[in-house]
């Protein structure tokens, strides 16, 4: 157990043998997450405080996830092995379609994502830190609230956009331009949905009162989260092969919302589908 409490990192600087190894020890009595937390806090606490963290690491984390699926796309297309994972195993990803997607989404972070960050980094203080790190149930428990309240969110969003013929054409229709989605799609929405969207991902966690790191944790997953929904890939390892009950819908519910508009409501969880009967399954409509 004191092996899983201590922590050693190592850093090199500018190719020189000098290595510099700091350890740091959870005392008894501290969450296991309090060397982490520490070592966080002694080294990078300005950008632990900065507004411009969550943007960071929402957009470089977007950007590592398309640019994993795009190259499994791609090695899809000359190996059985990856294409038969993919969703619509017979129709391989063109390069117009993802030129088109990341053309838009490259345009809403210059005109959109880039001011928003600015007019945040002006306009909100410094975060405080705390001193203590949460436990691994605060963390996990956190993150798993701020996934159900967005989807909650995004739920009640997606059914309103749905419902009227004006709000669907103005703000929703151009994430439906794709029928089968790949990574990219994932953010080929309007201006008003990344709006929407961001302030969740942004303000979900402060709202539900959860620590600094937690909500760094669900920012990161809930972007992963969004991409693997449009991946386009079934993977036995998936969210929604290794949750029971079907309870995350996860890739293969949000593929079929692609295909049939008026189903599969929530962008993850199942339940609130399931509640208003707008759930439907991409493999019982195979069989
Ligand atoms: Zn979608
Ligand atoms: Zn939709």
């Amino acid at each position: 157990m004191e092996s899983l409490n201590t922590i050693a990192f190592t850093e090199r600087r500018c190719g020189n043998d000098v290595s510099k190894i700091m350890t740091h020890t959870a005392l008894p009595g501290q969450p296991l997450l309090q060397p982490v937390w520490d070592y966080l806090r002694d080294n990078y606490p300005d950008a632990l405080r900065s507004p411009l963290l969550s943007v960071f690491l929402s957009v470089s984390t977007y950007f590592l996830s398309c640019l994993f699926f795009s190259a499994l796309d791609a090695i899809s297309t000359v190996s059985p092995i990856v294409n038969q994972y993919r969703i619509h195993r017979e129709r391989p990803v063109k390069s117009t379609d993802i030129n088109r997607a990341v053309g838009l989404t490259l345009y809403h972070q210059i005109v959109l994502v880039l001011p928003a960050s600015v007019a945040q980094w002006w306009w909100r203080p410094p975060l405080l830190l705390e001193d203590s790190a949460p436990s691994m149930w605060d963390l996990i428990s956190g993150v798993l609230a701020c996934f159900l309240l967005f989807d909650f969110q995004y739920f009640l969003w997606h059914l309103l956009h749905h419902s009227s013929r004006w709000l669907y054409a103005t703000f929703h229709a151009i994430h439906h331009e794709y029928s089968r989605p790949f990574c990219w799609v994932t953010q080929h929405m309007s201006a008003w949905e990344i709006v929407s969207v961001g302030l969740w991902t942004t303000f979900d966690p402060h709202l539900l009162g959860c620590h600094t790191l937690t909500g760094y944790t669900f920012m990161v997953l809930n972007v992963w989260a969004s991409v693997d929904d449009h991946s386009g890939y079934d993977f036995p390892w998936a969210l929604h092969r290794l949750v029971p009950f079907g309870l995350w819908g996860g890739a293969l519910k949000h593929d079929f919302h692609h295909q049939k508009p008026g189903t599969n409501f929530a962008p993850y969880f199942s339940h609130w589908d399931w509640l208003c009967g707008t759930d439907a399954d991409l493999e019982k409509r195979r069989e």
